[in-house]
């Protein structure tokens, strides 16, 4: 802009003929570079794309004038009046530059009209404001130079410098709209680069639909512009049967001051997140809406994914559950084994003797009396000679139950082997021992076992032991253990001899 006030004083100074006309083509070509240069500065500040063939489009009508002026063919541009080009006549190829520049203006002022009626920012607005009054300033000045100075110059007195007054008065205009409301500001450009670069699609509307602002991320879903009218419904109806759709819809529309959100399936199998943010003004009225897409496919896949690797896990866990559960109970299963007799359901031998280790020490420790019988039933090879032996393991069962009906239940019965039991009494002298003694004899004694329609019985010849005195402490409990079932056994043995179905206490 400076390019032609400064040119125009170097003319003026200028001795030499072939240095004003230097300067002059200089002055001119700034001038014819004026037009194109707002143009692009217009689109710059309203924020529209400038790509380099639009650039190309915009420049080269002026460069028509620009040639015309440096060639000047016979003067067919500028000419000299008098010795000194401060006075010239201007031929048609001024006036083809003259006109452009005017396009130019024209073009330019219409858009930046526009730009200041729809821009929503009060900032943005001023800016344009001042520039547009800048450039009325120049176009007032660039006029009236037009006819003062050349078209009327045979009846008006030469006014010099009008154009550079025009310039210099809109440059302060384009000064104060850069320095004071920052022209260039670097956080809205960031901001609107930001928005660009975002997978994210964001459109704003105005209270009437009308988008008044719209990134690139809106692409692949929809393709709107600045002005157009965007209708939620419209968007949404290729996929309005979806109850989601239906009830995000029926909210966006009543309950336009509230964020509203809603995830769907879109139209290729995509998920698509929709949200709603009003922008409201103090009295919660909605200025404008500020609507968000986002393609969560790959999330929702995601969680999709994680739910069902969930769900297999937590199968799996029941499976385990159930294993372990199982397990369990093989393991009681198991442990019941070891310590019981499979044919009696008595507790075993060594689980007997096992128990017995640990009890006689405590009752050593505390001098807690206890008594162990050992009986064996009378005549069992007999009986399984005539009856078999399957009704000789009946007959054990019977058996080991009716002793176990006669005993407390903290008494513990175990088969010895064969058609011998044993049974630990605890907490039980002598006295007690012998009346228990006798209860189980006279329980098999009472046992009526039927065999097909035959009513048969057994007897069993008994020895039993009491440590009631604990005279002398106990060294190798194995070894206790031992001599007092040899006792018990011999004392089984003169039960036997004694004639059976009787007891006989150990010595
Ligand atoms: P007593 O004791 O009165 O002197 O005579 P007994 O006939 O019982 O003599 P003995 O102890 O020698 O015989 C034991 C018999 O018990 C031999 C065997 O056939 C039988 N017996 C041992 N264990 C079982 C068993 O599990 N089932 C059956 N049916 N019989 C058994
Ligand atoms: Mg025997
Ligand atoms: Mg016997």
């Amino acid at each position: 802009m400076m390019g032609w006030p400064l040119g125009q004083y170097a003319v003026s100074i200028a001795v030499r003929p072939d240095i004003q006309v230097l300067f002059l083509k200089i002055s001119f070509v700034s001038i014819g570079l004026i037009g194109p240069g707002w143009l692009l500065f217009v689109q710059f500040l309203t924020r529209r794309n400038v790509k380099l063939s639009k650039v190309a489009a915009i420049v080269s009508p002026s460069l028509i004038g620009v040639v015309a002026a440096i060639w000047n063919p016979n003067g067919l541009f500028f000419r000299a009046v008098t010795d000194h080009l401060t006075d010239r006549l201007y031929g048609p190829m001024f006036w083809l530059l003259s006109l452009t520049q005017f396009g130019y203006l024209f073009v330019t002022l219409i858009s930046m009209y526009y730009a200041m009626k729809n821009d929503s920012s009060p900032q943005r607005r001023k800016q344009i404001t001042i520039t547009l009054t800048g450039m009325f300033v120049l176009t007032g000045f660039a006029v009236l130079d037009l006819f003062v100075n050349v078209m009327l110059r045979d009846y008006l007195p030469i006014v010099p410098g009008l154009l550079s007054v025009g310039i210099l008065l809109s440059d302060l205009c384009f000064v104060v709209a850069i320095s004071r409301y920052g022209m260039f500001d670097v956080l809205s450009m960031a901001q609107r680069d930001i928005m660009d670069h975002m997978s994210m699609g964001i459109i704003v509307v105005d209270d009437s639909n009308a988008v008044i602002e719209v990134n690139r991320g809106t692409e692949p879903f929809i393709l709107v512009s600045k002005d157009d009218i965007f209708e939620m419904d419209k968007f949404l109806s290729p996929v309005e049967q979806q109850e989601e759709v239906r009830e995000f819809l029926y909210r966006y529309r009543n309950y336009p001051q509230s964020r509203q959100q809603t995830e769907i399936c879109w139209r290729d199998g995509r998920y698509l997140s929709i949200q709603m943010s009003p922008v409201l003004d103090d009295a919660n009225n909605v200025l404008a809406k500020v609507i968000t897409f986002q393609d969560v496919t790959e999330q929702r896949n995601h969680v999709e994914e994680m739910n069902r690797k969930n769900e297999a896990l937590h199968e799996r866990n029941l499976e385990l559950i159930l294993i372990q559960e199982e397990l369990f109970q093989l393991n009681q299963k198991l442990e019941q084994m070891a310590v019981t007799d499979g044919l009696t359901g008595c507790f075993n031998r060594r689980y007997l003797m096992q128990q017995l280790e640990h009890e006689v020490l405590l009752n050593y420790r505390y001098g807690t009396p206890f008594s162990i019988f050992l009986f064996d039933i009378d005549h069992f090879k007999v009986f399984n000679d005539r009856y078999g032996h399957l009704v000789g393991d009946e007959v054990l069962c019977r058996t080991a139950e009716a002793v176990r009906g006669a005993l407390r239940r903290t008494d513990i019965l175990a088969r010895y082997g064969g058609e011998e039991f044993t049974i630990y009494l605890p907490h039980t002298n002598r006295e007690q021992a012998d009346k228990l003694a006798e209860r189980v004899i006279r329980a098999v004694e009472e046992n009526v076992i039927a065999v097909g329609k035959e009513k048969v019985g057994v007897t069993v010849s008994m020895g039993t032991m009491t440590e009631e005195d604990f005279l002398a402490p106990i060294g190798d409990v194995k070894e206790y253990l031992r001599e007092r079932f040899a006792q018990i056994d011999s004392a089984l043995y003169q039960a036997k001899k004694q004639g059976r179905n009787c007891v006989v206490v150990a010595s």
